[in-house]
């Protein structure tokens, strides 16, 4: 999964899927970012969003399935959906990086 480019060395990043990416470390230079305040209120929107994806597009694929095959569903397709709307809304510029002082 790709990518945020480094302001100081343009190495690129790798977006985590597991770990959240409010905090990304360049793996070259070691400079640390985080979401700016704007991007972290949107960050948090996205697990809702896919969230509602799943459900509403579970209600039409899965009509008459069981709720074990439902709940399985849900899960995949959400957690696939938050990490792809992450990863776009990174590369598309709704979700931005700025400089961390922070040490550590
Ligand atoms: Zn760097």
């Amino acid at each position: 999964m790709k990518l945020y480019t480094c302001e100081q060395c343009h190495a690129p990043i790798k977006l985590s899927i597991l770990k959240g990416n409010v905090h990304i470390v360049c793996p070259s230079c070691h400079q640390k970012y985080q979401l700016n305040t704007m991007s972290v209120k949107k960050y948090m929107l996205i697990p809702f969003v896919s969230v509602a994806i799943a459900v509403s597009s579970s209600l039409q694929l899965l009509q008459g399935k069981t709720i074990d095959v439902k709940f399985i569903y849900i899960l995949g397709v959400s957690f696939v959906s938050a990490a792809l709307m992450e990863w776009l809304c990174v590369k598309a510029g709704i979700l931005r990086y700025e400089k961390s002082e922070e040490i550590g």
